[in-house]
């Protein structure tokens, strides 16, 4: 079939966006696609989210790079719906709109002391570690000698891994250079990761927590050996053949328990297990943790951490929660506040209970902040799915124009930023990193990028 002169909007260009556009520009009604971003870089958590010392998991943006290529495919960097342009103004120009807006905010953690400075989102600092803009002017202060991380999933690794590294083994990653520069001068020497649950329950794999085992100078212990004495209803979920997860975890952590702690090692990683944040507490700024002792209770498979009453109190400078993320709504979308998501029906957004017609949603925004980026492949293109069989019945859109858009969004002052534009930012990033030894330097500021382009 010929070119219908069908138009969707992505609001979003992380992995979820570009699977979103991989699926839709592969089907022969030779839909015009184009890619919205906030930022002028695309790419998501990608560039913003994973570790810098993780770059090989970086490669996926080869694929992204093959989509950005299709001659029907724009990106549309430095534009913030909800900002830039609303919701009624993209649907003028488009007869469908997916939004993969990710999940840009943090759960809350309710505990006195939370708002004492020293107390930090892990979101803030993996976003200043990777040089995101909005991140860029905070500081942390790694004076003291006890950094608590609480969480166990892969990005409370991330960060408990960054804070124990050596500046040698941060070096030649793609790390911001104001944070590469702010933890060689870092006195952390012990990262406490704390989980509320045990280690069949652990969210992290086993790939990351084993990493905890292989640093330079950082030696891996476990707090309470007896957190590995399993009851009936761990040792069922343990033998439940689906949970190939906790069996690899299970077996990773046997390893790492046989091998013991590193010796002649200057830092440690204490791994702690069934224990709760209660209180933070300090003189004007985070100096001591009380954690609570926790137990399991309910089924296996189903089984949650309950508080015992028995508390312990610990030194702490610095403090991190990790404990998920949330989606931020956006004017003129419905929004499940319980969920931090869109609410959608197989990405189909919907108000009311019933679809919104032309509004879709894949990624972190349709089915909350899990999973990793492969995760993100089937669940773009099952809504890019729904939305192509919707496609006859949505009415054409006002103004069928990428170029009255950008008309628009330059008469309102903003800066629309293209895909040569960003190859140009990332030429010149690439080329600063090869002076310092570095895959790219990044520029952590949208003035900056833009001043490439000028
Ligand atoms: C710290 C961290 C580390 C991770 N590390 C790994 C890893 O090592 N390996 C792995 O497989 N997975 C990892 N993940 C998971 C992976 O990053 C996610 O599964 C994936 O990025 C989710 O994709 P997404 O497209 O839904 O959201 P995102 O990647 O968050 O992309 C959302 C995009 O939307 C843009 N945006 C937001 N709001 C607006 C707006 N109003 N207007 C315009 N644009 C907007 C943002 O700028 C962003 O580019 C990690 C996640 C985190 C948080």
């Amino acid at each position: 079939m010929s070119d219908t002169g069908r138009r969707v909007a992505i609001v979003g260009s992380g992995p979820s966006g570009f699977y979103a556009a991989e699926a839709l520009l592969k089907d022969d009604r030779n839909l015009q696609v184009d890619i919205i971003d906030r930022l002028p870089t695309p790419f998501g958590l990608v560039r913003g989210g994973v570790a810098p010392d993780h770059q090989k998991i970086k490669n996926v943006i080869r694929v992204y790079e093959r989509t950005a290529g299709n001659e029907r495919c724009s990106f549309i960097g430095n534009v913030m719906v909800g900002r830039d342009v609303s919701v009624a103004d993209l649907q003028r120009f488009y007869d469908a709109v997916v939004f993969t807006c990710g999940a840009e905010t943090d759960r809350t953690l309710a505990i006195p002391g939370i708002d004492l400075p020293g107390s930090h989102t892990a979101t803030a600092f993996v976003g200043w570690y990777n040089g995101h803009p909005d991140y860029r002017d905070l500081s942390f202060d790694l004076s003291g000698e006890t950094a608590v991380v609480i969480g166990q999933g892969n990005v409370a690794v991330d960060v408990t891994r960054v804070l124990a590294k050596t500046v040698d083994e941060l070096a030649g990653t793609d790390i911001a250079a104001h944070a590469l520069e702010a933890l060689a001068e870092s006195k952390v020497r012990e990262v406490h990761m704390v989980g509320r649950r045990g280690p069949v329950q652990a969210a992290f794999t086993s790939k990351e927590i084993r990493e905890l085992g292989e640093l330079g100078d950082c030696a891996l212990h476990f707090n309470d050996q007896a957190d590995f004495d399993l009851g009936p209803a761990c040792r069922a979920e343990l033998d439940d053949a689906g949970n190939t997860d906790a069996q690899r975890n299970w077996k990773a952590l046997g390893e790492l328990r046989e091998a013991g702690p590193a010796s002649g090692c200057s830092k440690r990683i204490v791994v702690h297990f069934f224990r709760s944040p209660k209180e933070l507490a300090g003189d004007g700024r985070v100096q001591r943790l009380t954690l609570e002792k926790n137990r399991l209770a309910g089924d296996a498979g189903d089984q949650w951490a309950e508080g015992t009453g028995e508390t312990v109190e610990m030194p702490c400078g610095l403090f991190f929660r990790s404990v998920g993320y949330r989606g931020v709504p956006i004017e003129g979308l419905p929004f499940d506040d319980r969920r931090g998501v869109f609410p959608n029906q197989g990405g189909r957004i919907t108000g009311g209970g019933a679809a919104l017609p032309g509004l879709y949603a894949a990624g972190w925004i349709k089915r909350g902040p899990s999973g990793v980026i492969g995760t993100n492949k089937p669940d773009s293109t099952e809504t890019a799915r729904n939305l192509l069989a919707d496609l006859e019945g949505l009415a054409a859109c006002a103004v069928p124009d990428t170029g009255a858009l950008l008309a628009q969004l330059r008469d309102r002052g903003a800066r629309p930023v293209s895909y040569e534009d960003w190859r140009a930012i990332d030429a010149a990033e690439v080329a600063r990193g090869a002076a310092a030894g570095k895959p790219r330097e990044k520029f952590t500021r949208v003035e900056e990028m833009l001043a490439v382009l000028d």
